[in-house]
C-alpha cells in the first residue's frame, strides 16, 4: 500500500512526500479510509506508530480551509500540544491551513487571537475548558481528536473532557486514539463516539522488535554506579533516563551533572519555557541525557535517541511500553535498559507476560570490558582514519630525527589536546593544521605532559565515536591509562547482577 491508494489531493500529497513518508504505517493504513469515509473511530496503538497522520492526513484531505476552527485535537501535556500541533501543520501548509496551540501557563489574549485565525487548534483540556466556559472563544469544528485519551485520564482530566464536549456542536466527526482500553476509556467513547469503527494494532505488532530490551540486577545502593557503568559501555547518542519520581530526576541531574554529562531534567513542576528549551537542547544534540519523569516524557518524540533507561523499573506495564517506545523509532534500532533489584525480578516476569515481549538478563560489564570495548572503539576509528599523502611525507621526513613511536605518541597527546580544549575531531584536521601539530611536534622538549591532561575541560567533547571524557572515570585517548581509573570507587556493580 502507497499513500497514492488514498487519493489525497496534490497539495497533501506533496506534504507528505516532503516529510519523508513513503508508506503508511499500519495504523495508518487502517484508520485513513475509514476517516476519509466519515465514520467516527476509535484507535488503539503504542506510541511511536504515527497516530498524529492517522488522524491528521484525511482530516486535511477533508478540511475546507476557510471557515474558521474546522479541527480541534485534544491532546493531555503542552508538549504534546507542540508536537502534534507541529506535525499537522507539516502536513496542512501546502494547503494554507493555520495551526494554532492551546495550552496553559501562557497568555489569554494572544493564544486568543491565534485561535482566531487558525483552522486547526491543537489544545489541551485544561486551558481549552476555561477558554469556553469564560465563552472568550467559540468554536464549531467538524472535526474532534482526542489523541492519548487514556493518559488524559489518568491525569484527571475526564470531567473537563466531558465538559469541552458541551460547547461542540453535535455535527461533527469524532475520533479517539489511546494506548490502552481501559473500561473508564470505553465508557467515554461511548458517550461522545457516534457508532464508532475500530482499530486496533495488535499486542503483536505493538512491541517494536527494534527495540533490545535488556535487564540488569542490582543492589539499590548500586544503581548509580551501575548507571554510569552501561553509560560508558553503551556510549549512547541521546538517552532517556526514568525515573519515578520528580524528587528522583532532580537528584540524579545532579548528580550527572556532577559527572561531567550534559544533563536535561524533565518533569511535572517546571516552568513552560524552561520545559520547552529543554526538549529543544536534547533535540538538537546539546543535551545528551535526558531525566524524566513518566507524564513528563509522555509522546515525546525525538527520533535519534539510542537507549532508554529505567532507572527504576516502572509499576504498570503500559507506563513500560510508552518508555522503552521513546527509542527505536522510525525504523531505528533502540536499546531499552532496565535497572532492577532483586525483588523486582517478578515485576519483569509480570511485564513480560502483559506486554508479551522478552527482557534480556545481562551483567554489567566489568571496567576492563569497558576499557576493551573503548579501546576497539578507538582503534577501529583509527583504522578507518585516511591519513594525505603530504601528511605521511611529513612524517617520513620527521623520522630522520625522532623515533616513530614517539611521532605517533606526541602526535595522539597534542591531537587529544585538541580535543580537550577546542573539541575538534582529529579528523575533521586539515593538512595546514597537521602540519602545524607537526612542527610543535618537532619542537617538543619531552617530558611527561600526557595522563593528567585537559581534566575537567574535555567536557564539551566532540560528538560521536570515542568521546574524550577524559575526567576521573576514564580516559578515551590511548596510553597511560592506568593512572586515570582512579581506583577506590569501584564498588563493584556487577558481582549482585547474576543473583
Ligand atoms: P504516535 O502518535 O503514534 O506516538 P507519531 O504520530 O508521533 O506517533 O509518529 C511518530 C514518528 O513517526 C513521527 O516522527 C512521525 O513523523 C513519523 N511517522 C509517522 N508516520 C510515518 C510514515 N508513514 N512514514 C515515516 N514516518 C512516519
Ligand atoms: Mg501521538
Amino acid at each position: 500500500m502507497t499513500f497514492k491508494d488514498f487519493n489525497f489531493k496534490d497539495t497533501l500529497n506533496q506534504a507528505i512526500k516532503d516529510a519523508g513518508f513513503t508508506e503508511p504505517s499500519p495504523v495508518q493504513a487502517d484508520a485513513i479510509p475509514l476517516i476519509l469515509e466519515g465514520h467516527d473511530l476509535i484507535g488503539q496503538a503504542q506510541t511511536g506508530t504515527g497516530k498524529t497522520a492517522a488522524f491528521g492526513l484525511p482530516i486535511i484531505q477533508k478540511m475546507v480551509g476557510n471557515k474558521g476552527v474546522e479541527a480541534l485535537v485534544i491532546v493531555p501535556t503542552r508538549e504534546l500540544a507542540m508536537q502534534v500541533s507541529d506535525e499537522l501543520f507539516r502536513f496542512g501548509k501546502t494547503a494554507k491551513l493555520k495551526t494554532a496551540t492551546v495550552y496553559g501557563g501562557t497568555a489569554y489574549n494572544r493564544q486568543i487571537d491565534r485561535i482566531e485565525q487558525a483552522n486547526i487548534i491543537v489544545a489541551t483540556p485544561g486551558r481549552l475548558q476555561d477558554l469556553l466556559k469564560s465563552k472568550r472563544i467559540k468554536i464549531n469544528p467538524s472535526f474532534v481528536v482526542l489523541d492519548e485519551a487514556d493518559e488524559m485520564l489518568d491525569m484527571g482530566f475526564l470531567d473537563e473532557i466531558k465538559n469541552i464536549f458541551t460547547y461542540l456542536p453535535e455535527e461533527r466527526q469524532t475520533l479517539m486514539f489511546s494506548a490502552t482500553m481501559p473500561k473508564q476509556i470505553k465508557i467515554l467513547a461511548e458517550q461522545i463516539l457516534n457508532s464508532p469503527k475500530s482499530v486496533t494494532i495488535t499486542k503483536k505488532e505493538r512491541t517494536n522488535t527494534d527495540i533490545t530490551q535488556l535487564f540488569y540486577v542490582v543492589a539499590d545502593y548500586e544503581r548509580d554506579d551501575a548507571l554510569l557503568r552501561l553509560i560508558d559501555y553503551k556510549n549512547p547518542n541521546k538517552c532517556i533516563i526514568f525515573c519515578r519520581k520528580k524528587k528522583e530526576v532532580d537528584r540524579l541531574s545532579s548528580y550527572m551533572t556532577a559527572q561531567g554529562f550534559k544533563v536535561g531534567a524533565l518533569h511535572g513542576d517546571m516552568e513552560q519555557k524552561q520545559r520547552e528549551h529543554t526538549i529543544r537542547s536534547f533535540k538538537q544534540g546539546l543535551v545528551e541525557i535526558f531525566i524524566a519523569t513518566d507524564v513528563a516524557a509522555r509522546g515525546l518524540d525525538v527520533n535519534d535517541v539510542s537507549h532508554v533507561f529505567n532507572y527504576h523499573i516502572p509499576f504498570d506495564s503500559e507506563s513500560y511500553v510508552h518508555r522503552i517506545g521513546r527509542t527505536g523509532r522510525a525504523g531505528n534500532k533502540g536499546e531499552a535498559i532496565t535497572l532492577v533489584s532483586p525483588n523486582e525480578l517478578r515485576t519483569i516476569k509480570r511485564i513480560e507476560k502483559d506486554v508479551g515481549t522478552i527482557m534480556i538478563s545481562e551483567v554489567i560489564p566489568t571496567r576492563q570490558e569497558v576499557q576493551n570495548r573503548k579501546d576497539n572503539d578507538l582503534l577501529s576509528k583509527i583504522i578507518n582514519i585516511k591519513v594525505s599523502t603530504s601528511a605521511k611525507e611529513m612524517v617520513k621526513t620527521l623520522q630522520h630525527d625522532i623515533d616513530i613511536v614517539t611521532i605517533a605518541h606526541l602526535l595522539a597527546t597534542i591531537v587529544q589536546e585538541e580535543i580537550d580544549v577546542k573539541g575538534k575531531d582529529i579528523i575533521g584536521l586539515g593538512t595546514e593544521e597537521v602540519k602545524a601539530l607537526i612542527e610543535r611536534a618537532k619542537n617538543w622538549k619531552g617530558g611527561d605532559r600526557n595522563g593528567n591532561r585537559g581534566r575537567g575541560r574535555s567536557r564539551n567533547r566532540s560528538r560521536g565515536g570515542n568521546r574524550g571524557r577524559s575526567g576521573n572515570r576514564h580516559s578515551s585517548s590511548g596510553g597511560n591509562r592506568g593512572s586515570r581509573n582512579g581506583g577506590g570507587n569501584n564498588r563493584g556493580s556487577r558481582n549482585r547482577s547474576e543473583g
